[in-house]
C-alpha cells in the first residue's frame, strides 16, 4: 500500500457518535437534559451517558462528538479514512439515526457552503487534490461514481436521465440486479457510471442526485428518509513509473430512519416499508457483527444492502459507522435504541 495511513482498527470496523444541537423544533422546556458526557479521562471523547426516567445508561464508542463539534472537527477523524482509498482499500463509512438525528448533515451537509457541507463533498475534495499532487509521483487516477437509493428493497439509480426507469408510487420500473464478479467486484446491471474527473463534476453529479430523490420525496411521501442513499466512487490507480497498480472504493451511506414500528403509526404501506427498513437495519447489524466477531457465516445475502457491499465489508476493507443521536428529550427512547444498535456492532 502507498501511503502509511493504515489505521489501527479493531477488527477494521469502528463506530462514532454524534450528537447534533438542539433545534428550535425540539420539545426543549422544563425538562432535563438527557445527556451528558463523563469527565474522567479514560472516557473523555469516548463516553456518552443517556438519561431516561432518572436512570443513566453509559456508552462507550471510538469516539463521541458532541453538538459542537463542527463538519471540519468530524472531517479531521475521518480524512485518513478517506485516504486509504487512494491506497487500494475498500472504505464503507454509514450513517445510522432516527429521522431528523443528523445523518444527511453528516453525509452531505449543505454542501455550497464552506463551513456546513458535510463528509461527501469534503472526502471528494480531499480526493481529488490529493490524487492530482500524486501526479508528481507518477501516479493516475481514474475515478467513477455512481449514486442509488434502496428503497423497500429495491434499487433506484440516482443518475439515470431517463426518469422512468425509476420507481412510480414504490413500483420498480427495472429491476436492478446485483452481481459479484471473480475479482470480488460488484456489479448492479443498468446502472449508471460516470467517469468523473474534477470536483466540479462531481458536485454537479450530486445535485443531480439530490434532486432526483427530492422528486421521488414529494411523489412518494418522503420517501427519501425511508431509503438508503449509497454513494460509490471507484478509484483505480496506476504508476507510470513503478506500474504499480490499486484499486479501491469509497462508499458513503445515508441510511434510512432507523425509527421504530410504533412511533411512525403504519399500517399498509407504510408497515411494509417500515419492516423493510427494519430488516434491512438489522441485517447490516447482523452483518457488521458476524465480522467484529470474525464468524465464519456472514449473512450478506439477507438484504441488497448487504450484498450490494459485500466486497466492500470485511477481508481488509475499513468500515466506520456515524451513530446520530438528536438531544430531544422526546427522542430518548430512539436514541437509546440507536446507541444499543451501535454499541452492538461496536
Ligand atoms: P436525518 O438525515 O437524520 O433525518 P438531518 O440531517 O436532516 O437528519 O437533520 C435534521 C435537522 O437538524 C436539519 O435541519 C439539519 O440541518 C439539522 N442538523 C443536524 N445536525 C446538525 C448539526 N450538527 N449542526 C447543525 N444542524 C444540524
Ligand atoms: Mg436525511
Amino acid at each position: 500500500k502507498l501511503h502509511n495511513t493504515i489505521l489501527e482498527l479493531k477488527g477494521n470496523i469502528r463506530v462514532f457518535c454524534r450528537v447534533r444541537p438542539l433545534l428550535p423544533d425540539d420539545g426543549v422546556g422544563a425538562e432535563a437534559p438527557v445527556i451528558s458526557y463523563p469527565t474522567s479521562t479514560e472516557a473523555l471523547g469516548r463516553g456518552i451517558d443517556m438519561i431516561q426516567s432518572g436512570q443513566k445508561y453509559p456508552f462507550t464508542f471510538d469516539k463521541v462528538f458532541a453538538h459542537e463539534a463542527s463538519q471540519q472537527d468530524v472531517f479531521v477523524e475521518i480524512s485518513q479514512l478517506v485516504q486509504s482509498a487512494l491506497d487500494g482499500y475498500k472504505v464503507c463509512i454509514f450513517a445510522y439515526g432516527q429521522t431528523g438525528s443528523g445523518k444527511t448533515y453528516t453525509m452531505m451537509g449543505r454542501p455550497d457552503t464552506h463551513d456546513q457541507k458535510g463528509l461527501i463533498p469534503r472526502s471528494l475534495e480531499q480526493i481529488f487534490q490529493t490524487s492530482q499532487s500524486l501526479l508528481a509521483q507518477g501516479w493516475k487516477y481514474k475515478m467513477q461514481a455512481s449514486m442509488l437509493e434502496i428503497y423497500n428493497e429495491t434499487i433506484r439509480d440516482l443518475l439515470s436521465i431517463n426518469r422512468s426507469s425509476g420507481m412510480e408510487n414504490g413500483v420498480a420500473g427495472k429491476q436492478y440486479t446485483i452481481k459479484h464478479d471473480a475479482n470480488g467486484n460488484t456489479h448492479v446491471s443498468d446502472l449508471t457510471i460516470i467517469d468523473v474527473c474534477s470536483i466540479t463534476e462531481i458536485s454537479s453529479l450530486l445535485r443531480q442526485a439530490a434532486q432526483s430523490r427530492s422528486v421521488g420525496k414529494t411523489q412518494m411521501n418522503e420517501q427519501s428518509s425511508r431509503s438508503h442513499f449509497v454513494f460509490t466512487l471507484r478509484i483505480s490507480g496506476v504508476n507510470e513509473n513503478t506500474e504499480q497498480q490499486v484499486q479501491g472504493i469509497l462508499n458513503l451511506i445515508d441510511l434510512a430512519g432507523s425509527e421504530r414500528l410504533s412511533k411512525s403509526g403504519s399500517t399498509g404501506d407504510r408497515l411494509k416499508e417500515t419492516q423493510a427498513i427494519n430488516k434491512s437495519l438489522s441485517c447490516l447489524s447482523d452483518v457488521i457483527f458476524a465480522l467484529a466477531k470474525k464468524e465464519d457465516h456472514v449473512p450478506f445475502r439477507n438484504s441488497k444492502l448487504t450484498y450490494l457491499l459485500q466486497p466492500c465489508l470485511g477481508g481488509d476493507s475499513k468500515t466506520l459507522m456515524f451513530v446520530n443521536i438528536s438531544p430531544d428529550p422526546a427522542s430518548v427512547g430512539e436514541s437509546l435504541c440507536s446507541l444499543r444498535f451501535a454499541a452492538r456492532v461496536n
